[in-house]
């Protein structure tokens, strides 16, 4: 028998984290659960380290005091965060922690030369240009985990590179799909939060009704799969069955399909290379019926165009975009901004904050303050 595999999860606590927690405990002796984090959480991470023997977790500065079994190491802050995923004892980092705070933990592993699995996309789309490279160096492996890349890893295994034209993304549409440009700009938090066929966490929840995350997975595509832009594109295919596709040369398509489940593809990269064992859902496409396909109207959703460009401008843009997206949807949450003025704030911070390559990690840091103020501003005005 083959020694259980030391993994940490960053993000534990959230929709990606509890869902590989249940992949583990389906798979008893496969997984030697090291690290947790949360941010604020700490009760849930207390139970989630009592019950899965964890012996190091890391939380927000300011999460509460909740107790942990006793010879825990418990450390707080972004710092700590960072060092967990960079230690070089694990055999696989899963990242699922949201937004740009999934940054420097990415990086950290990367350079450590653990194996990632790839949930937390604002990293590569920030970074990708710094992380790939590093990957190559230190011999780290990048599992993709959001479903649509899980989807096209799996297909391209059994290509050959030169037969390859390009990728499909399949998007569900979100929760606004089927109501007017017009109703969509107000929507309310309740209506967006509602989405038809994936449970997920507020922002990529929020991210799917404005087609933002179909821009950011975009760019994830570009630097996952080594693809220029012209080589991705999107169809709209509500049922979300199809995850996406591989378009070959000839004409044909690959498709990986099943019921729109995380664990599928957290279970897919959490076993790689190693086959996945246990089926959470079977795919009974004669019980599905009908699958259906759309092209995406890009007018519909100016988040999507506005990342997708920000990804082809290159160098800092997609960080400019990605925090200012960040912003703006807390902004939304919170109930200051509507709905339709997420793509002003991001179309106002891309316009305002200069953009410099992306080789270098200061610079792609200081693109995100610069966003995050510029963002902030654009947020107050509205607001007012
Ligand atoms: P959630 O909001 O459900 O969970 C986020 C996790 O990150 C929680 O553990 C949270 O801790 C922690 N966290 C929040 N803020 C910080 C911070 N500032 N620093 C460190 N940790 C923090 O998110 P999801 O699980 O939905 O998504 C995680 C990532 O996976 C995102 O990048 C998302 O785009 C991607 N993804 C998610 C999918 C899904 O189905 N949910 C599908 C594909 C990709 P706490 O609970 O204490 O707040
Ligand atoms: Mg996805």
């Amino acid at each position: 028998m083959t020694a259980p595999k030391r993994i940490a999860i960053l993000g534990s606590t959230g929709s990606i984290g509890r869902a590989a927690l249940e992949v583990i405990a389906a798979s008893p002796g496969a997984f030697e659960v090291v690290a947790l984090s949360a941010f604020s959480n700490s009760t849930l991470l207390a139970e989630q380290t009592a019950r899965f023997g964890a012996q190091r977790v890391a939380v927000g500065d300011e999460a509460g005091n909740a107790r942990f079994p006793p010879g825990v190491v418990v450390q707080r802050g972004a710092r700590a965060l960072e060092e967990l995923a960079g230690d070089p004892d694990l055999d696989l980092v899963l990242n699922a922690v949201v937004g740009s705070s999934g940054l420097k933990p990415a990086l950290a592993a990367v350079r450590a030369g653990s194996r990632v699995a790839v949930a937390n996309k604002e990293s590569l789309v920030m970074a990708g240009e710094l992380l790939m490279p590093m990957a190559s160096a230190t011999g780290s492996e990048l599992i993709p985990v959001d479903s649509e890349h899980s989807a096209i890893f799996r297909c391209l295994k059994g290509t050959r590179r030169e037969e390859v034209e390009g990728v499909t993304l399949t998007a569900s549409g979100g929760p606004l799909r089927d109501m007017s440009p017009e109703a969509s700009a107000a929507a309310s938090l309740e209506d967006v939060l509602d989405h038809p066929t994936w449970d997920m966490g507020r922002k990529v929840t929020v991210d799917s009704a404005s087609m933002f995350n179909k821009g950011l997975e975009v760019v994830e595509a570009h630097w996952l799969f080594d693809l220029p832009y012209d080589r991705i594109r999107v169809v709209v295919h509500p049922e979300s069955i199809v995850h996406s596709l591989v378009r070959l040369t000839d004409g044909s398509l690959l498709a990986h399909l099943g019921e729109p489940d995380m664990k599928v593809p957290i279970q897919h990269a959490l076993f790689y290379p190693d086959p996945a064992p246990v089926a959470f859902r079977r795919c009974d496409l004669g019980a599905i019926g009908r699958l259906s396909f759309k092209p995406l109207d890009e007018t519909r959703y100016p988040c999507y165009g506005l990342m997708v460009e920000a990804g082809r401008l290159g160098g800092t843009a997609s960080t400019i975009a990605a925090t200012a997206d960040e912003v703006a949807v807390e902004a939304f949450t919170e109930e200051r901004i509507r709905f339709g003025q997420i793509a002003s704030v991001i179309e106002e911070a891309l316009d305002g904050v200069s953009v410099a390559p992306a080789d270098d990690m200061d610079h792609i840091l200081a693109a995100e303050d610069e966003a995050r103020a510029c963002a902030l501003r654009v947020v107050a005005q509205l607001a007012n």
